[in-house]
């Protein structure tokens, strides 16, 4: 038997009325949501049923049960952690992505999206101006897309002093150096941690967080071996970069490989306007970003850029008699990432870059700085409220005098819940943290954003 079309339709019918009624509620619901996780397990803990339910049944429950529940991330008054929102072509292909239910590791078995993922990946190095023959793959995040540019880091690092990683391992190998900015991201340790490299040496950063070139020169001089620098494009708290080219000159002198991880600010690259900020990041040998951040498309979608191509391959890809190939040779999907089985989370992507165009992608990137800078600005009027950083991209970092002020505004905004903004700690103070990645933000939610800042502060 086969499957039943109208079973589906039903479902699906059901699951885009309910889906619309979440969206519909966005723009004027609170951003918090009105159940905290303890009360959602209560609504949720039943025990396993005995038998089956109506399958549109079970859409409709969940989304009725889950509603209380979920924060509105899509909002374009959410500013918390780095979270983007979602453009409408890119929902809609991952709808379809659903649907066509493709197993997208190999080039043979779903051409369709095996074609789509590359000529999106083709799209985003033309987008980002990073060298046109990187094999571009599609994760979970940037966190996998960290590990898998530094997977392809370590195995040509020990390949180049006689040492097969793939084979040998790493008991007994020569000690790989890494060396990371004392701002970088958290998911970095965590990529090494997973790769059996262990906790990273660490370089000092300047007071924008950005690593400082003459203490990577100094940490350089004291490598003997292999080594690895992963820079940043885009601090979680100043927005600011790596003085990219001349950390990547450094660390090539040495023979270092060097992987940027750029979740979010390597889209600064897409802008003519912001490209500066990091200039001469092609020359790195591999990149992370997500696209789930401020390319806006839905959970999940990171993006591993490996500039050699082959490296990837050789560091993660397998051949087996039942993986088919198909007869051109070139790598399949699973070759460039962790993953053999996954989703095609590259189709989103192609969607939200069809719908946007070149122009488009400026105008998102530079219209999320846009409103960033003038959150900052209204924000700096108000009394007592400073705007820790330069505003250079998407994120500003605020306080309000004391420490305990600080926590008292952040707790008080969060209780409103009309906008969310994340509390945090730089450069030892607390501070409440903006970060704007939703493509839907405009000059009305900035105005509500800054009197909603206004009234917690009251
Ligand atoms: C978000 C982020 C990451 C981790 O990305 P995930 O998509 O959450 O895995 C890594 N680095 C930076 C700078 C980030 O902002």
């Amino acid at each position: 038997m086969n499957l039943k079309p109208d079973e589906y339709r039903v479902v699906l019918d059901r699951a885009r009325e309910r889906s619309m009624e979440w969206i519909e509620s966005v723009p004027d619901r609170p951003v918090a949501p009105s159940a905290d996780v303890n009360a959602m397990k209560k609504v949720f803990a039943r025990p396993l049923p005995d038998g089956p339910t109506d399958p549109a049944t079970v859409v409709d429950e969940l989304a009725t049960l889950a509603e209380p529940g979920l924060m509105a991330m899509p909002s374009g008054r959410f500013f918390g952690w780095v979270i983007g929102g979602t453009l409408p072509a890119a929902l809609g292909a991952d709808w379809l992505v659903s649907s066509w239910d493709q197993n997208a590791g190999m080039r043979y078995a779903s051409p369709a999206t095996a074609a789509i993922e590359e000529v999106a990946g083709e799209w985003l190095l033309d987008i980002l101006g990073l060298p046109a023959e990187s094999d571009v793959g599609f994760t979970t995040g940037a966190t996998m897309a960290n590990w898998t540019g530094l997977a392809a880091a370590r195995a040509s690092v020990l390949d180049s002093v006689g040492w097969d990683v793939n084979t040998r391992g790493l008991q007994g190998a020569p000690v790989i150096t890494v060396l990371v900015g004392a701002e970088r991201h958290a998911s970095v340790d965590l990529a090494l941690r997973y790769l059996g490299l262990g906790a990273p040496t660490i370089v000092a950063a300047d007071y924008k967080g950005r690593i400082r070139v003459d203490a990577l020169r100094e940490a350089l001089e004291a490598v003997d071996g292999p080594a690895i620098l992963c820079l940043q494009a885009g601090n979680l708290h100043s927005g600011a970069s790596d003085p990219m080219r001349s950390a990547i000159q450094a660390a090539h002198k040495h023979g270092a490989w060097v992987h940027v991880d750029g979740a979010f600010g390597l889209w600064a690259a897409a802008s003519p306007s912001l490209r500066d900020q990091l200039d001469g990041i092609e020359t790195a040998d591999s990149w992370a970003t997500d696209a789930h951040k401020t390319l806006n498309v839905p959970y999940d979608c990171g993006v591993a850029i490996i500039a050699k191509p082959n490296l990837a391959r050789a560091a993660l890809g397998t051949q087996t008699a039942y993986l088919i190939q198909d007869a051109t040779g070139a790598p399949d999907p699973y070759d460039l990432v962790p993953e053999l089985s996954r989703r095609a989370r590259g189709v989103p992507v192609w969607a939200a870059l069809r719908q946007l165009g070149r122009s488009g992608v400026i105008s998102l990137v530079d219209g999320l700085v846009a409103n960033a800078q003038a959150l900052a600005t209204g924000l700096a009027a108000l009394p007592g409220v400073s705007v820790m950083n330069d505003v250079v991209f998407t994120q500003v970092c605020l306080t309000f005098g004391s420490d305990k002020r600080t926590r008292e505004v952040t707790q008080r905004l969060i209780a409103d819940g009309a906008v969310w903004m994340s509390g945090s700690k730089w450069r030892g103070n607390d501070i409440l943290r903006i970060s704007v990645s939703n493509w839907s933000t405009d000059a009305d939610d900035v105005a509500f954003s800054i009197a909603a800042v206004q009234r917690a502060m009251a």
